[in-house]
């Protein structure tokens, strides 16, 4: 950390400007004040006196609001999965600090966490106490017994039976509930800790050792409960789910969100599209997860060959569609986050895939409504009035992706919520 735009401000001039909503970059300048961005001029040169505020000249480079990321577990990837089940929760906790810090450090100002006790790490945060990203808390992913977050063993008595609670739902991580009035209880319980939205699982998971993938999770009055009681508090529920009859299922209890959809067929995609459903689904590889079981990884293998289909079928049918990683339980791929981004390129045109990494994620996230922590301003975009969060790039992101797959190579100033995290222009 160190220079703020606290006083008269900051201004970076001399950049080629991308707001998260054009085309192009533009040549222009931008005035930052405090935590918010208060001024964007267009043309070359900067049209008045300097006098006042921190100057950094751009020399040209690519101005772009911070990428933000649908989908992360920040408990989940500083940690492997014996961390997780077996390791002391400040671990967990230490190692989601560093993983914040990584991902800011990337260029990701804004993420929405799936899973894990994040809203005490928002706070440290977002006072400045450490660096990382805004975050968008579910707090622990709700499951079904047996569902994709029952990381109990496999001959444990359910703890719905009076067995033990599993680790994972010690540590905030998940929570495992069954029947329309327990689900309701877990699901306030989320919202009572500041889950900004709720993360349940649907259906049949990679990384979960006993529900095959095909297998439908939650009945509808189960998933109807999430829905009603995540409304009520004004926010959404998203599910993970791979499969048409899960996210069916999903979309007719009135969730607005689908994790993932790998393997959903045509119509259903379509579907998504009638109902205005979101779809933030990943461009996965194979090797961007390593899974210890053979039958973990031949599911992976699965998901990862719907990849191609689901991104064309989703283009072609209008769906929404949001940006995330989903990058888990394996600390030495984190830096695959940036990677994930330029692979969008395959489906997107750069300046689509930026714009969807920026302003079209924020619009996801907007869908929190009261429970947005960071409604007071635009997100995603560089726009008079908007929170402070910007890049500057080397090269130009919005007809080359492959930029920003190196960060520490590309990144020339980051700047969140009016904080400079690095500035390699002087
Ligand atoms: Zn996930």
């Amino acid at each position: 950390m160190g220079i703020d735009g606290s006083g008269a401000g900051l201004l970076v001039v001399n950049v080629r400007v991308f707001d998260g909503l054009g085309e192009e970059a533009v040549p222009g300048h931008v005035r930052i004040e405090r935590d918010r961005i208060t001024e964007v001029v267009l043309g070359n040169p900067f049209p008045r006196t300097l006098r006042g505020a921190t100057v950094i000249d751009g020399r040209g480079r690519t101005l772009i609001p911070g990428l933000t990321d649908a989908h992360v577990h920040l408990f989940a990837i500083g940690s492997t999965m014996a961390d997780l089940q077996h390791g002391p929760s400040g671990t967990v906790y230490y190692q989601a600090l560093a993983a914040a810090r990584d991902m800011l450090m990337r260029g990701f100002t804004t993420v929405r966490d799936l899973a894990g006790d994040t809203e005490p790490l928002r706070r440290a945060i977002d006072r400045g106490l450490f660096p990382g990203p805004r975050i968008y808390p579910s707090q622990a992913a709700v499951s079904q017994t047996s569902g994709h977050g029952d990381f109990g063993s496999v001959h444990d008595t359910p703890t719905a039976l009076g067995g033990p609670q599993a680790r994972t739902e010690q540590i905030g991580f998940t929570r495992v509930a069954d029947g329309p009035e327990r689900v309701l209880a877990a699901v306030r319980e989320q919202l009572r800790k500041g889950a900004a939205q709720i993360k349940l699982m649907a259906g049949g998971g990679v990384a979960s050792e006993f529900d095959p993938l095909d297998v439908l999770q939650f009945t509808p009055a189960e998933l109807e409960a999430a829905v009603a009681a995540a409304s009520d508090w004004g926010t959404y529920v998203t599910v993970h789910v791979y499969t048409s009859e899960g996210v069916r299922r999903a979309v007719e209890a009135g969730v607005r969100c689908i994790e993932h959809g790998h393997l959903t067929d045509e119509d259903t995609i379509r579907f998504l599209a009638e109902r205005n459903v979101w779809l933030s689904t990943q461009p996965f590889e194979a090797d961007d997860h390593h899974y210890a079981s053979p039958e973990s990884d031949r599911k992976n293998r699965e998901v990862c060959a719907g990849v191609d289909r689901t991104f064309g079928w989703a283009r072609e049918h209008g769906v929404r569609l949001a940006f995330g990683t989903d990058l888990v339980l394996d600390p030495g791929k984190a830096h695959r986050q940036t990677e994930m981004l330029v692979r969008l390129g395959k489906y997107l045109r750069p300046v689509e895939a930026l714009r969807m990494a920026t302003s079209g994620n924020a619009e996801l996230f907007r869908l929190s409504g009261r429970r947005d922590p960071y409604r007071a301003a635009p997100l995603g975009v560089v726009v008079p009035g908007a929170w402070a969060d910007l890049l500057v790039v080397d090269g130009d992101p919005t007809t080359d992706l492959s930029v920003l797959a190196e960060p520490e190579r590309n990144l020339h100033l980051i700047v969140k919520d009016g904080v400079v995290h690095r500035n390699e222009l002087g």
